[in-house]
């Protein structure tokens, strides 16, 4: 586990043949009130656990786990996770935590062909991934937390309910999978995808000041060149359509 900032810490995902996702952990620690920002695949929690509690946070501070969004290589190992520890709440944004309520899985696999070879692989049976959901955010919610603010933006395009988190204050976003490094962003052809919305989420980024950008895989960026965001959409603008 990595202190990208005070108050943000980045536990890089392992990935295997589907990818894990990173997870980040936000707030101060005097706070005694941290946050997860998604879980990552399945089986890969105990590592992660590990890290945390090797960088000397108490995993009794971690009140609640905030999902980017909830497609498998986010949500997978959520189970787990919340076995280490049941007080911790479960934030999605509405759209995609109705469903999840509802034990409807499509955005969890994104497609068919994925969730018969997931649940093969895995041994998981349909219904794995319902869950109570504590908050439904909606976007544009300012959540003091951690001794910190973060911004919500509800930013479809990647999946229906995705959202970012963006602290203003230190300029530092975290997109889930609407955007990474390199120029990449994260498909738009699954269940609830929408190029379009893409876009639109795309250019929304790109309106805020960002240093730091802290995806859902890949190498995380510390030093964004200016216009990165813009640049970005510029160069998927044909396809976003
Ligand atoms: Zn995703």
């Amino acid at each position: 586990m990595q202190k990208v900032l005070d108050g943000i810490y980045f536990i890089s995902g392992q990935d295997e043949m589907i990818p894990d996702a990173h997870v980040y952990i936000i707030g101060k620690p005097e706070s005694e009130d941290l946050s997860m920002i998604d879980a990552g695949l399945m089986g890969k929690a105990g590592y992660k656990i590990n890290a945390i509690q090797e960088l000397g946070i108490q995993l009794e501070d971690i009140q609640r786990v905030i999902m980017t969004h909830t497609h498998l290589d986010h949500i997978g190992c959520l189970a787990e996770m919340r076995e280490k520890m049941p007080w911790a709440e479960l934030w999605v944004q509405t759209v995609e935590a109705e469903p999840l309520e509802h034990g409807d899985e499509r955005t969890v696999y994104g497609m068919d062909m994925f969730k018969s070879m997931c649940q093969m692989q895995y041994g998981l049976k349909d219904g794995a991934f319902t869950f109570q959901v504590d908050q439904k955010l909606i976007g544009n919610e300012q959540l003091e937390i951690g001794g910190m603010i973060w911004e919500v933006m509800h930013v479809p395009g990647h999946s229906a309910g995705s959202i970012a988190l963006y602290d203003p204050e230190r300029k530092v976003l975290i997109p889930g999978d609407v955007v990474y490094a390199d120029y990449a962003i994260g498909r738009f052809d699954l269940y609830g995808a929408n190029p379009h919305h893409h876009r639109e989420s795309l250019l929304r980024l790109a309106d805020l000041d960002v240093d730091i950008l802290l995806p859902g895989h890949n190498q995380i960026l510390e030093r964004v060149p200016r216009g990165y965001l813009r640049e970005t959409v510029e160069r998927w603008e044909a396809y976003l359509v």
